[in-house]
């Protein structure tokens, strides 16, 4: 851990707002660009990075100093930690308590061989529970950057990033800021924005509880089809307004 430079976690109140994507999509970002980037997904009971990296049918390895991350390519530049690489089948349930979920994300955190990381960026399940406080305790220790929030514009998602916004108060965890996703649709013909859930949800919610606003993504359907392929969003589409979008916000960190 002390030889990652950056440490974030990227957290949300409700499923399905697209943290996995954000968490994956700046991960590859990052790689792209030339850092060193190690991506940990505790989604313990809904794994979707391997897929969202198409990495999927991987395996870990085990060696006497730690668990080696699966390498995304030949350049290393993108290392990959999952539950999913250590499960039997790719549809077998993770039923576990919360004592067994606290000590696998405690040898996520204290028993991966990462190397040198410019960045390590933790990708969660949705809420506020077991894995979340075993992260951030484990965390804590180790100095880390803190949460990026992801959030829908709609009032429903945004009452739960109050909650995660409380939970990182309450457990000394610092805020980098909030993401407002799937905001607005770009048209795959024209690529006009039009907003189909309200939008201004997650830039009102930073300006009401002063947390920097890090940037709005669109809906765009080449980053459905690219998360669901496992395909680098960014070299197959680098003049979109999503990559544009995340540009700006990566760049605000
Ligand atoms: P979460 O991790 O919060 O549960 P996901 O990242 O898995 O959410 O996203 C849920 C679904 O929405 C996925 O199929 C993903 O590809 C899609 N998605 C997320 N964000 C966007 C976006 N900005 N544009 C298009 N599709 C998106």
């Amino acid at each position: 851990m002390d030889k990652i430079k950056h440490k974030i976690l990227v957290l949300s109140g409700k499923g399905g707002v697209g943290k996995s994507t954000v968490s994956s999509q700046l991960a590859l970002y990052l790689s792209h660009i030339g850092k060193k980037v190690g991506l940990l997904d505790i989604d313990l009971c809904g794994p979707s990075i391997p897929k969202m990296l198409g990495v999927e049918n991987k395996e870990v390895h085990k060696s006497s100093s730690g668990w080696i991350p699966v390498y995304r390519d030949e350049t290393q530049n993108l290392g990959v930690i999952s539950i999913q690489f250590l499960l039997d089948k790719s549809d077998t349930p993770v039923i576990w308590r919360g004592p067994k979920k606290n000590s696998m994300i405690k040898q996520f955190i204290e028993d991966v061989c990462w190397g040198e990381l410019d960045y390590l960026i933790i990708d969660t399940p949705p809420g506020t529970s077991d894995e979340h406080i075993s992260v951030t305790e484990a965390l804590l220790k180790h100095n880390p950057d803190g949460a990026i929030l992801v959030t829908t514009p709609q009032a429903v998602s945004v009452s739960d990033v109050r909650k995660e916004i409380s939970f990182c108060k309450l457990l000394g965890l610092p805020i980098i800021g909030i993401v407002e996703n799937m905001s607005g649709y770009v048209c795959p013909h024209c690529s006009e924005c039009t907003n189909i859930f309200s939008s201004e949800g997650g830039k009102l919610l930073a300006e009401q509880t002063n947390i920097p606003f890090l940037g709005k993504l669109p809906i765009d359907p080449y980053l459905t089809a690219c998360s669901e392929k496992g395909v680098n969003y960014f070299k197959e589409y680098p003049n979109s307004s999503t990559l544009s979008a995340l540009k700006t916000f990566v760049e605000t960190f």
